[in-house]
Formats: C-alpha cells, structure tokens, sequence
C-alpha cells in the first residue's frame, strides 16, 4: 500500500494543511459546538485571528475535567446523528461518552486503517483481535473497521484466555495478532506449559495495545525484549486514547509512533500551556480534525511523551510520539528523583521471578512520595527482596519499600481501586505532582 500524499510531504506542506484544517474547525466549533462557542465568548477569542498552527497558544485548552463537567455541552450534533456511543474508562473519575456519527465511524476506520498499512499490514493478512469488542470500548471496534477497511480478515477472538487463543491461532492461521503484551507473557508461560511451540505458528506481528514495548531510545523494553526472546514476532506499538479517535502506530523502523496529519494536530505542552522543544518530554495536547460529533480542541491527554521530527526511514515525513513515559498525574517525586510508574515496571519486568505486582504510592508526614512495591513471586526470603531492591537502586537510584503477597492479595488489592481493569498502579496520594 502507498503512503497518503499528505505523509511523505515536507513538514511546512503539513503544517499548511493542517493550518487549513484548524481554520475550518474552529468555524464549525463556533457554530455547532454550545460548549467552545460559550469559551470563546467569555476569553474573548477572536477565531477569525487564528491562521495557521502555531497561533494555537492562543487558544484555550480542553482538560479531562471540562469534558467530565461540560459533557452534554461538547456534542456538536443532535442526537439522532449518533451512531455508536462509547466512553472512556473513567479511571479517574467520572466516565465520559462520546457520540460517534456516520462520519466519525468512516474516520475511525480510515485511521486504523492507515494504522494497519503503518505497521506493514495488508489486504491478504488475517487480525486476530484479542481485545474487548464491547462494553462501549472505542479501540476494539476500531481494530475491526480499520481491518475491514483494509480488506483484511479479521477473528474476533476477544481478550484472555490463552489456551482458547491458541486454539483459534492453530485453527485459523492469523498472520498478526491485535494484544497487550504483558497477555503475551501469559501466553507464552501457557505455551511452555502445554509444550506449543510459538515460533512454528502462523504469527509474524503483533500490534501492541496498551503498555510500552520501548524504552525512550527506541530499544525494547524488559516486556518487549521478554516476549522476543521467546517468540520470534515483530512488535509494533500503537497508542491511541478515546478522544482523538486516532492512533500514533510505529512502521517497521520502530522509531516511535507516526502522527497522522490528517485526523489530529498534535502538540506537546508544559504545565503552562506552552511547546516544549523537541526531545523534551511535555503533555500530549490533541486538536482532532475531521469529526463531527464531539471534536476537541487543544485536548490535554495527560500522556507525557516527547516529539521526534527527523524524517523516518520509512519514507513517511510526519512526527514520531516517543513512548507514553506515564500518566502526568502519575509522576512520582521520590528522594530527589523524578520518576514514572512505567520505569519500575521495566524494572520488575526484567526479573522473571517476580510474578505479579501493584506499585503503591502514598504521600507521607513530610509531604513526598512514598512508594510500596507489592510483589508476589514463588520466594519471599531476605535475600529476594534485597536482590530487588538492588536492581532497582542500580537502574532508578531509588529503594522503594518491599512487600511480599499471594496472588490472592495482589488481586484484592488490585479490586479495592477498579473492577474494571486490572491495575499495577495504585495512587493514594492526596497531592498530585507538578511537572517540571
Ligand atoms: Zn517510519
């Protein structure tokens, strides 16, 4: 499949489409959307003086908060234009829906469809997806209408269950698979466990949902490098969140994920609202483009991650999202040292002993972080938790405390903050950290 036009154009043929397309959207902001139209009016923005990207400082941005508040407010289209309503997972606080049209449903599947062709795919593969694709999940019915798009075929196997995946992979011969990696671990444990051998089936790629393969250089992270030791796949990875309704996936070079010019204008900010410069870690701020239901503008993921412009290998010129470094409410201050929940998993991940584990984070008496690290693993010596901590010391600079659990403890704690995931973080702070 060819690149889009738009994808192998220098960055100033880019940056005046999308100049173009933030005029149009901001028109239709002003006369379809109740919420931005009452913002405008009371910041005194002027759209008609917006002309191209970089005037978007001027503008104001969209919180995870407004969208709780305002929800209703954000709709631009009357209801009976709803197709499918989705919501977000409201991990932190309140779940928002989204109401998706006609068009936004052919948008989704023209960016997953983009995605797929990204990371090598084409018509002649076979999906298997090993992900939710109900519960008003927006990612699972994305992977099918992309797929179907693209004229692939597609097994909705649908999440968990590694002995019924591997069947249907013996049964069916998909060519890549559609998963969150840590699930991957547990496919291979099952697959040594009831002597499958991986690297004799159909399998040539996974599209990896959900969790970094990659550390900030581009290497393979401990999840990443676990799975390719024992299964001979290549990784792409993919990010995506509900509201921009597009996903960053990585082409074959694995040099972050592509931007797609097309569906979103993305910038990467400071806690003032302002770009950083390129190689900085900032907050992924979003401005959609081509939606109609409930588009946004200047949305603040709360997804740190940096921006890389070099023109990639693969022929594409659009920027590259390094890997999600963490949530910014995420971000723990520990001794002196700044550090993401995500660098202690890699750190965990790396020790194969270490089985299950929640990574807790409390606010102690003198108002810093405090860190507890709940690990289950077959041995709970001394020598275990001082091992651990060793490794952690070497890699992060950082001693948290050691608490060894069953399985059974791991998922009571895991159920006390979400039934609907299951989370390896746990934040119990009554302070939230500001991003320096
Ligand atoms: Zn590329």
């Amino acid at each position: 499949m060819k690149i889009p036009y738009l994808e192998r154009q220098p960055a100033d043929v880019i940056h005046r489409y999308q100049s173009r397309k933030l005029r149009e959207l901001l028109h239709y902001l002003q006369a379809n959307s109740p919420y931005y139209r009452r913002v405008f009016a009371a910041r005194n923005v002027d759209i008609d003086l917006i002309h191209t990207v970089d005037d978007l400082v001027y503008l104001p941005v969209t919180t995870k908060e407004d969208l709780q508040q305002h929800n209703a407010d954000f709709q631009c289209v009357p209801r009976k234009e709803i197709i499918d309503f989705v919501n977000t997972s409201g991990t932190l606080g309140r779940p928002v829906t989204f109401g998706l049209t006609d068009n936004d449903l052919d948008r989704l599947a023209y960016n997953e469809f983009l995605s797929f062709t990204t990371a090598g795919a084409t018509a002649g593969d076979v999906f298997q997806l090993m992900v939710t694709m109900d519960k008003r999940f927006m990612a699972g019915m994305a992977y099918f209408l992309g797929a179907r798009k693209m004229g692939a075929g597609i097994i909705r196997a649908g999440n968990g269950l590694p002995g019924m995946q591997w069947n249907t992979i013996m049964e069916l011969r998909p060519d890549i698979l559609i998963a969150v990696p840590s699930f991957l671990l547990k496919m291979l444990e099952y697959a040594t466990a009831h002597g499958i051998d991986p690297n004799t089936t159909s399998v040539s790629k996974v599209i990896c949902v959900g969790e970094n393969i990659r550390n900030a250089g581009f290497s393979l992270n401990a999840l990443g490098e676990r799975i390719v030791s024992k299964w001979d796949v290549a990784l792409h990875s993919t990010y995506a969140a509900t509201e921009m309704g597009a996903a960053f996936t990585e082409c074959a070079a694995g040099q972050g994920g592509h931007h797609q010019p097309e569906l979103l204008i993305a910038e990467i900010l400071d806690d003032q609202d302002q770009p950083v410069p390129e190689g900085q870690p900032g907050e992924l701020t979003i401005t959609t483009l081509g939606i109609t239901g409930m588009p946004l503008l200047r949305f603040k993921t709360g997804d740190i991650c940096t921006r890389h412009t070099a023109p990639c290998s693969c022929g594409r010129h659009t920027q590259r999202i390094g890997p999600v470094l963490g949530r910014k409410k995420q971000m723990i201050k520990l001794k002196g040292t700044t550090l993401y929940p995500s660098a202690i998993f890699d750190v965990l991940n790396r020790m194969e002993f270490v089985k299950e584990y929640v990574v807790e984070v409390f606010n102690n008496e003198l108002d810093t972080d405090e860190v507890v690290l709940h690990i289950h693993c077959g041995d709970t010596r001394n020598e275990t938790a001082a091992a651990i901590k060793q490794h952690l010391q070497a890699a992060l600079r950082v001693t948290p405390q050691i608490k060894f659990a069953s399985a059974e403890e791991i998922r009571a704690l895991q159920a006390s903050v979400s039934l609907r995931k299951l989370t390896q973080f746990i934040d119990r702070r009554t302070q939230t950290p500001v991003l320096v």
